[in-house]
């Protein structure tokens, strides 16, 4: 089986924000669908790990904004590589306005904000799957939505070509999510990813 077949399936990038008693919080997710149209209803699915599910999970609302291709690193490196209770993400952040439901969406390089309230909860084990009625949708811009694919290609750092040593040759790993690099013959596979937390799975090694 080669699970790299499962890179070409198509995702969109989102900034799910919510918040608990007043505070704020948005991460990225790229999983997010519309399940039905009558009723108007959307799945996402978010990692618990996230500070931004539990706030879901207690509240039931949250915002998507729809990142656009223009969207830059810093970006997915604001909301996507730090977690919301080491950083208040959204307290001063610019590019952020507070829809009807009193939650913040991503004003700048999003091209949509839908704003959505949970009906059903699955248990994924590392995730959890919401199924949500859309409450409210807004077109913010028409530049394209971005794909993960473009992510990969056009946003993310490309890492530094190695240069060609005969004498140390040191196997090199790189994070699909951000580019990070790590140097050793073998990854372990509890390695975690110190830029962008992501696991060991998510590593190639750099031919
Ligand atoms: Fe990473």
């Amino acid at each position: 089986m080669d699970t790299k077949a499962m890179y070409k399936l198509g995702y969109g990038l989102y900034v799910l924000t919510s918040q608990h008693y007043g505070y704020h919080n948005g991460c990225i997710i790229n999983t997010a669908i519309q399940v039905t149209t009558t009723p108007n209803r959307i799945s996402i699915t978010v990692n618990k790990s996230n500070l931004t599910h539990d706030m879901i999970i207690n509240t039931g609302e949250f915002n998507l904004s729809v990142l656009t291709e223009d969207a830059s690193f810093d970006l997915f490196k604001h909301f996507g590589f730090q977690s919301g209770s080491e950083a208040n993400k959204l307290r001063g952040y610019p590019n952020a306005a507070m829809s009807a439901n009193g939650l913040y969406y991503i004003t700048e390089s999003t091209n949509a904000y839908i704003s959505a309230k949970v009906v059903h909860t699955f248990d994924l084990g590392t995730h959890t799957m919401f199924i949500a009625d859309v409450t409210d949708a807004v077109i913010l811009s028409d530049r394209p939505s971005v794909t993960y694919a473009y992510y990969q290609d056009h946003i993310k750092p490309r890492p530094a070509a190695p240069a060609p040593s005969p004498e140390a040759k040191t196997t090199k790993w790189v994070c699909r999510i951000c580019g990070y690099i790590y140097e050793g013959e073998e990854l372990p596979a509890d390695f975690i990813c110190p830029i962008c937390k992501h696991g060991a799975i998510d590593f190639e090694k750099l031919e």
